[in-house]
């Protein structure tokens, strides 16, 4: 708590601890994760989401699966050796189809592969597993029970825990995490989410401001705060010396800057986007997503100088999270990884 609401020089000091750690822990380089945004069709109305279902105004997209490969194929030629393919809840990808979209980035491209698809039955994550995806993102937004409801009708924080527990016996590596700046959030609550994040020893874990979008009821709301949202990365850091963390699209959009700060105090992978340029204006889960206008090979080589810009290096190898080499090792906690693959 005092960390997160601490004066000028304690949080220069927070920051500069973070980055400390993060060069120790996990080395002086950035890992780049590809992301394919590829449907903005969506069941659920989560108040703060552009992609809410209540929401008229979208401009609805679904890229085929041919074209989703395709996607990932020149992501992989750029260089990138993750993949993270992201949707609202769109049931029209059923399990074989997402599958099969799996399996043939394997074979095709040979990354490593996060899904972020939301909440599904362990069944479907089961056979996404065995068709090659090794990492799963799913942010519990908030540790707030009562707020969580607020934000997430017809969702339970419990549902979306218990979700993240399968992934986890599923040999995924793990990612999650929360929203600063959600109407009513407090900073105990945000405290209490750092908690759970490392009490769940998640292997990548995220913290981007709240953007309200016009067309959502949060519409009228201020942003979260940047300067809260890199505080909580530098925790996040401090919490989980051996988990990915990365510096948010969303903190990027609240001013070009922000990201290059993430990564000096804490944030180790940022994720440009190749989804094709055609489509990426639909995917607006909030307005001004930093580089939405952008062609793939352009994202990727504005966050290459950006990292070059702040004396990083980006990593070779997949990226797995520290705590994964260590249950390998059975070694000492929060050994650094070697950036070797698997
Ligand atoms: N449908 C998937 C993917 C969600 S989109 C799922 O539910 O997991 C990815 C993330 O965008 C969400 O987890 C949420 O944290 C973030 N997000 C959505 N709307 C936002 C907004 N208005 N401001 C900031 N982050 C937002």
């Amino acid at each position: 708590m005092r960390m997160l609401s601490g004066a000028a020089d304690e949080r220069d000091r927070l920051l500069a601890a973070a980055d400390r750690v993060r060069s120790s822990e996990r080395g002086d380089v950035v890992h780049f994760r590809g992301i394919i945004e590829f449907s903005n069709h969506c069941q659920q109305d989560c108040l703060y989401c552009g992609l809410r279902r209540s929401n008229t105004r979208v401009r609805r997209y679904r890229m085929t699966p041919e074209e989703i490969v395709e996607a990932a194929v020149a992501g992989s030629r750029l260089g990138l050796r993750t993949v993270v393919l992201q949707s609202g809840e769109d049931p029209w990808f059923t399990t074989d189809v997402l599958a099969g979209i799996i399996s043939s980035i394997k074979h095709r491209a040979g990354v490593a592969i996060t899904l972020s698809v939301g909440v599904r039955p362990k069944r479907e994550y089961r056979a996404w597993r065995d068709a090659g995806a090794d990492r799963y993102l799913l942010k519990f937004e908030t540790s707030d029970d009562a707020l969580f409801a607020l934000m997430k009708p017809g969702c339970a924080l419990k549902d979306r825990l218990r979700c993240l527990e399968w992934l986890r016996g599923l040999g995924y590596e793990v990612g999650s995490g929360i929203i600063v700046g959600l109407p009513g959030q407090t900073l105990d609550s945000i405290a209490g989410d750092v908690l759970l994040l490392r009490g769940l020893e998640v292997d990548m874990a995220s913290a981007g401001p709240f953007i309200p979008h016009g067309d959502t009821p949060l519409g009228s709301l201020p942003a979260g705060s940047a300067e809260l949202s890199l505080k909580v990365i530098a925790i996040m850091r401090l919490y989980l010396p051996w988990a990915n963390i990365p510096a948010t699209t969303a903190l990027g959009t609240l001013g070009p800057l922000y990201r290059a700060e993430a990564l000096r105090c804490g944030a180790n992978v940022i994720m440009p986007n190749i989804t094709p340029q055609r489509y990426r204006p639909d995917y607006e889960i909030y307005p001004g997503k930093a580089g939405s206008t952008e062609e793939p090979r352009e994202s990727f080589n504005r966050l290459n100088r950006l990292v070059a810009g702040i004396g990083l290096t980006m990593a070779g190898g997949y990226g797995w999270s520290g705590r994964r080499r260590e249950e390998k090792t059975g070694g000492a906690r929060y050994v650094p990884e070697d950036y070797q693959d698997r």
